[in-house]
């Protein structure tokens, strides 16, 4: 904290400016060191850190506002640097800086070369960093009051993170990763289980995403790093369990990425891939149409065989070939949803799923059904996904046959993969389309379709849809 406040009142900035220490319960005599330096003290009686930033907030006079954790040394020239940033950029509210961890504990380096990526890759792609440095930050005064100071709902993580988002809508934050300041890594420190879990998981991640859905903050308070030694003394197998460390954070990812990347993981919420039967039922399921002219090849090869099968269509697709997506439908077929644009980063940034209500609406008014089914594009699933389509009543269907034919392997390897996989009760996946590429071809995969319908016939198998296999309804409403 010394150090904190002499690094600041070192500045060789020639303007005038306060420092405001905000004394939030603290028992180390922090106040009156802070008065000795100068300060101005502002007591906060709350606990939680969002509430002594905004206290700070509130007592602040300065056009810009400079925000600082109290175990941060930060550069002789930090206050003239945020400072010339804001003069000549007059259409920033925000400059975020980075910070350097002095002693930082080895599991954190990767994270925090994570942190400065997705900082950089936010702000070119969103105009404002993911995150706030060791509380490196500084935004005009005006703005932070207009959108209403930090939202108290986030007392002690991810209110800096809802405040970026806020404080976004009114102007660019810039990210610089030039402006440094040293910090401790005490906060780190013999503190694993609790960063990763309570303080990343549980109070910013699920947080934010309780707070966004429910209005409401998340139950429960996070310890406050004055807390660690308590924290660390009332642990004892703590120091023990920093050897498992390794071990259980690849099974978390692997975990993780299995749920996200396999078809027929159900990690994050329920799905069809396949269904349980004796019966020699089978349902043929066509991706990324509609896409012109296999798909009209494939309804004519199913017309000739009087098999029906289930498109997983793509709204944006659907818009492009309206005539086709009518002749699915009234050939007696099912229309599911393949999402709008078969975006690969949807499942993951789409929180509220406009990309499915958006490629629902297109079907609807085209075909004139409305979508029960939905399938993931290439089968990823996010747990807020999975939440959403649940909550809009949709039924999720990967598959568990496939022939790769989104990559066109010659005919007899598409016809071997299906053949020698279906097994009763199969969802088979075929592709009468590449995403959104219009014409993209697809005659291998025609020209095997009757030897694979021929083949299975003789095996015993009937076609039948989706909805029929599963015994649901084809569609909403
Ligand atoms: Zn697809």
């Amino acid at each position: 904290m010394p150090g904190c406040l002499q690094s600041l009142r070192d500045q060789d900035y020639p303007g005038e400016y306060e420092v405001i220490v905000v004394d939030n319960g603290s028992t180390d005599g922090t106040a009156e060191v802070a008065r000795r330096l100068g300060a101005i003290v502002v007591h906060c009686l709350e606990k939680g850190v969002a509430f002594a930033r905004q206290a700070g907030l509130e007592s602040a006079r300065g056009e810009i506002v400079v925000q600082c954790d109290a175990d941060s040394v930060v550069p002789r020239n930090w206050l003239s640097k945020i400072a010339r940033h804001f003069e000549t950029h007059a259409e920033d509210v925000g400059l975020s800086g980075d910070a350097k961890y002095r002693g930082e504990p080895l599991w954190h380096r990767p994270l925090s070369l994570i942190n400065r990526w997705l900082n950089q890759i936010s702000y070119w792609c969103l105009r404002h960093p993911m995150s706030i440095l060791a509380g490196n930050f500084a935004a005009r005064r005006e703005a932070l009051i207009a959108v209403g100071g930090y939202d108290l709902a986030f007392p002690q993580c991810g209110d800096e993170f809802d405040l970026l988002l806020r404080l976004a809508k009114t102007g660019r934050i810039s990210y610089d990763p030039h402006l440094m300041v040293e910090t401790s890594s005490r906060r780190f420190r013999r503190r694993f289980w609790q960063f990763l879990l309570a303080d990343t998981f549980y109070h910013t991640a699920l947080g934010l995403l309780f707070h966004r859905l429910t209005g409401k903050p998340i139950k429960g308070s996070r310890r406050d790093v004055r807390d660690e030694a308590l924290v660390v003394r009332t642990w004892p197998w703590a120091s023990r369990l920093r050897f498992a460390t390794p071990v259980v954070l690849v099974l978390l990812v692997g975990a993780l990425a299995y749920g996200f990347f396999m078809p027929s993981a159900e990690a994050f919420g329920k799905l069809y891939f396949a269904t349980k039967t004796h019966e020699k039922v089978v349902a043929l399921t066509f991706d990324d149409g509609p896409n012109e002219p296999y798909t009209s090849q494939v309804l004519d090869i199913l017309q000739q065989y009087d098999i029906k099968a289930t498109f997983f269509v793509v709204g944006k697709n659907v818009a492009y070939y309206p005539e086709t997506a009518k002749r699915i439908v009234a050939e007696g077929h099912v229309l599911g949803n393949h999402s709008w644009d078969h975006s690969a980063l949807q499942p993951i940034v789409d929180v509220r799923e406009v990309d499915l209500a958006k490629s629902q609406a297109t079907i609807e008014k085209i075909a004139g059904v409305r979508p029960h089914l939905f399938r993931p594009p290439f089968g990823h699933k996010t747990p807020w996904q999975m939440e959403q389509l649940e909550k809009h009543g949709m039924v999720v269907v990967t598959w568990n046959v496939s022939a790769n034919d989104p990559k066109q392997p010659p005919s007899s390897v598409i016809a071997e993969r299906i053949i020698k996989h279906t097994k009763p009760g199969a969802i088979i996946l075929l592709h009468d389309g590449n995403e959104t590429i219009h014409g993209a071809d697809r005659s291998n995969t025609i020209a095997v379709l009757p030897q694979i319908i021929d083949t299975l016939n003789k095996e015993g198998y009937t076609f039948v849809t989706v909805p029929e296999l599963l015994k649901v309804d084809p569609y909403l409403r």
